[in-house]
């Protein structure tokens, strides 16, 4: 990848935007036929695809928890989503960012409503952009609620990077490589309110101001995508109740 002589140039980054500027996020809810809940999102030049299935009864059985459901997250990158052909199939990168990204959602599902199940939650990443973590969040968060599983609020997620010696709120790509620092976050937002930080994570170096600064930034912008979140929520329950 080419690097810019500059990442933030008057104010404005390489892509037009203002460092406290989402990229444009689409979000498509009820997107796969097959699966109990679905949804299909681009943050960016991300494109990602979100399919939950379940709660079902845990298979095979010694996996199961009698006090709650267990859940799984599994996060794939198409082989073609990346500039140079990635290998198919899970490697170091993608275990990580399955594991952090399911315990931040079993801080926000109700799996003690279903004890002996599985909640299995699938993310396809088939363009990445950089922040394909937090799209994936975003995509599955709203998966969950299309498929009608009971969570204590919403995990919405988004990265606060570093460049040029400021920050930046929802890096891409070239801010992802030539930056100095990157943290993404997921938080559980209930009523409009943030309550708590279900995932944050940190690439490079930042002053304990930056951090702070990081986490007010990241809040605005979570704040921004939630509302997203809910409306492509609402305008597909709207719509199947127009459609009987
Ligand atoms: P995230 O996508 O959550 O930001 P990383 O920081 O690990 O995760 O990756 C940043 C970006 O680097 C990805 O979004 C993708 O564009 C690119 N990338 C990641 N893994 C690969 C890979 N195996 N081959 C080529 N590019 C990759």
């Amino acid at each position: 990848m080419f690097k810019p002589e500059k990442l933030i140039f008057d104010g404005k980054r390489i892509d037009g935007r203002t460092l406290d500027q989402l990229r444009p996020i689409k979000i498509e809810v009820d997107f796969l036929k097959r699966a109990d809940g679905s949804c299909y999102l681009e943050m960016g030049k991300n494109r990602v695809v979100a399919a939950v299935y379940g709660p079902r009864e845990a298979y095979p059985r010694h996996i199961q928890d009698p006090t709650k459901a267990v859940i799984r997250y599994r996060y794939n990158m198409a082989p073609f989503s990346v500039e140079e052909r990635k290998r198919p199939g899970p490697d170091r990168r993608s275990v990580e960012i399955s594991k952090v990204s399911k315990e931040a959602f079993e801080a926000v599902i109700m799996k003690e409503l279903f004890p002996r199940s599985v909640i299995d939650i699938f993310v396809e990443v088939l363009q990445a952009d950089a922040g394909s973590r937090t799209a994936c969040i975003n995509a599955a968060s709203v998966a969950l609620v299309d498929a009608g599983i009971p969570m204590k609020g919403m995990l919405t997620s988004v990265a606060v990077a570093k460049v040029d010696g400021v920050l930046v709120l929802d890096p891409m790509k070239e801010e992802d490589n030539f930056g100095e620092a990157d943290i993404p976050f997921a938080f559980l937002i209930r009523g409009d309110r943030i309550e708590s930080i279900a995932l944050l994570q940190m690439d490079g170096r930042m002053t304990k101001e930056e951090i702070k600064e990081a986490i007010k930034l990241a809040k605005k912008g979570a704040m921004e995508i939630y509302q997203m979140q809910r409306e492509a929520i609402m305008k597909k329950f709207l719509e199947e109740g127009e459609n009987g």
